[in-house]
């Protein structure tokens, strides 16, 4: 580890040990900076993992990238289950796989939420030397005083640490966020999504094997809701469903056992009898809330920032929230460098950042439309599958816009969000009038390429993660 230079200080203190900051101390302490971590939670080490989180996560080449930094992905790997597409399930149980992308090695990974966490926490602790603290909650910053208020919730007393700086990864909820926005030093706000989600248990079949297809991230596209399934390493699926909070159907119209029955029967008829506690565990486990955060600037002066979650959580539905975390944490080890202040540095991590975290914020909303409805579409299938083709024959200049997203961590999300736009229009106008591959005009599309796309080779040799 290098000496840290002066402006930077004795210790930095983080607040939360979830994926952000557990990283974000690993790569702090690679710098030789001292790290202590205040988190809320008991230490997750050995326990089993807590309920009412999603279980398991989708990790996609942002989050491998960030993974890989740190020597970790190889670790993880072998717990990963890789899903190469979505399997589509209709109302009569018939299923259709649609790729996610055009190269064998372009899968995602269904990783246990907490089995990262604590493999993040192993390397930080064990290898690391990062001084964690757990069962101490941030409750109050002063920003007058330069001193955050913490409560170790054991001895259930107070402890002030000073800030300068205070790096606030506690998630979506942050406090420092609330604290912040509300001394007036910086605009925040949740814009809330009127749908939430639950989740119930696929468990592995009788003789420990997997009762739908393992390498797929599972579907059932209903219009105003859906349900989607992720497998676990011990042959177990975690399904959610998403849903509108009120309405004609929505979790609260369902609010007895026969009504929860019929619905998920009625609509999930090929997957209901793989819940065997399905009616139990709807009425026992929480309805997840969903929702953006916008935020701007994410610090004060110097002294502290909101990074992660905290900063710009988003919704779940292109499976980025994570993994554009731990991008974040990369990013901003970036902005380290030839700084002479942590001011400076928290100002050029926002400049860089927020761009690419608006751009991934409008994308997943606009993927939970694509997920719940789109895929269901012959014409999305046909403009998804002509995205592909592009691909392949222009692969300098087209890529699927899920592709930039989930397999080319050197495309910034803002990048993808533009690109897609053009390409989106693009494939509209190539398959207007074509209902298979063979009457699209190749053609066409070539020179259209041509002229609306930039080769992507300029932006890959310009971006510097890796
Ligand atoms: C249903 C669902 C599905 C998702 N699926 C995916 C997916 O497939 N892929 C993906 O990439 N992302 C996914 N996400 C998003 C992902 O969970 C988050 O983006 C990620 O967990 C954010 O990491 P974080 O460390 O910033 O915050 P968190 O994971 O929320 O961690 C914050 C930590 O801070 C602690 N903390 C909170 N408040 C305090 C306090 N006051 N004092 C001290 N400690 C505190 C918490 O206990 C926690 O340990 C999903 C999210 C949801 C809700």
């Amino acid at each position: 580890m290098t000496a840290p230079a002066d402006w930077m200080g004795d210790r930095v203190r983080i607040v939360g040990a979830g994926p952000t900051g557990a990283l974000l101390a690993i790569l702090l302490r690679r710098r030789g900076l001292a790290v202590t971590i205040y988190e809320s939670r008991a230490d997750p080490r050995g326990a089993p993992p807590p309920t009412g989180r999603s279980i398991n996560l989708a990790l996609a080449d942002r989050g491998i990238a960030a993974l890989r930094r740190v020597g970790l992905f190889a670790e993880v790997f072998a717990r990963l289950v890789p899903m190469s597409g979505r399997l589509i399930h209709d109302v009569q149980g018939a299923t259709s796989l649609q790729p996610y992308g055009m190269r064998a090695a372009e899968v995602i990974y269904s990783i246990s939420r907490h089995g990262l966490n604590q493999a993040l926490l192993d390397l930080a602790i064990g290898q690391y030397g990062v001084d964690v603290v757990f069962e101490h909650r941030l409750e109050a910053a002063d920003f007058a005083a330069g001193v955050a208020q913490l409560r170790d919730l054991r001895r259930d007393r107070p402890v002030s640490v000073p800030m300068r700086p205070l790096l606030s990864c506690d998630g979506a909820g942050s406090r420092l966020r609330r604290d912040m926005q509300a001394a007036g030093l910086i605009a925040a706000s949740q814009q809330a999504l009127d749908h939430g989600y639950k989740e119930l248990k696929i468990p592995a079949g009788a003789g420990g094997e997997y009762r739908m297809l393992k390498n797929a991230l599972h579907i059932w596209p209903r219009g105003e809701h859906m349900l989607i399934a992720l497998p676990n390493d011990d042959a177990s699926f975690t399904a959610t469903l998403f849903m509108p909070n009120t309405g004609p159907t929505s979790f609260a119209s369902l609010s007895g056992p026969a009504e929860i029955e019929n619905f998920l029967t009625g609509h999930f008829p090929d997957v209901a009898p793989l819940m065997p506690d399905r009616v139990a565990e709807f009425l026992a486990h929480p309805t997840g809330f969903l929702g953006t955060v916008h935020a701007s600037p994410w610090a004060v002066g110097g002294q502290a920032a909101i990074i992660g979650d905290a900063a710009h959580a988003i919704v779940p539905f292109h499976g980025q929230g994570m993994n554009c975390c731990l991008e974040d944490c990369l990013e901003f080890d970036a902005c380290l460098d030839g700084q002479t202040d942590w001011e400076n540095c928290f100002r050029e991590f926002h400049a860089r950042r927020k761009p690419n975290t608006d751009a991934i914020a409008i994308m997943a909303l606009e993927n939970y439309l694509e997920m719940r409805e789109h895929v269901a579409d012959a014409r999305f299938r046909l403009r998804s599958a002509l995205a592909l083709e592009l691909e392949r024959r222009f692969p300098e200049r087209f890529i699927p816009r899920y592709s930039m997203v989930m397999f080319h961590h050197e495309i910034p999300y803002a990048t993808a969000l533009a690109r897609g736009r053009v390409q989106g229009r693009l494939l509209e106008e190539l398959t207007a009038g074509a209902s298979t591959l063979a009457e699209v005009d190749f053609g066409r599309a070539e020179s259209e390429i041509l002229r609306q796309l930039e080769p992507l080779a300029t932006i890959r040799s310009s971006v510097t993660n890796e």
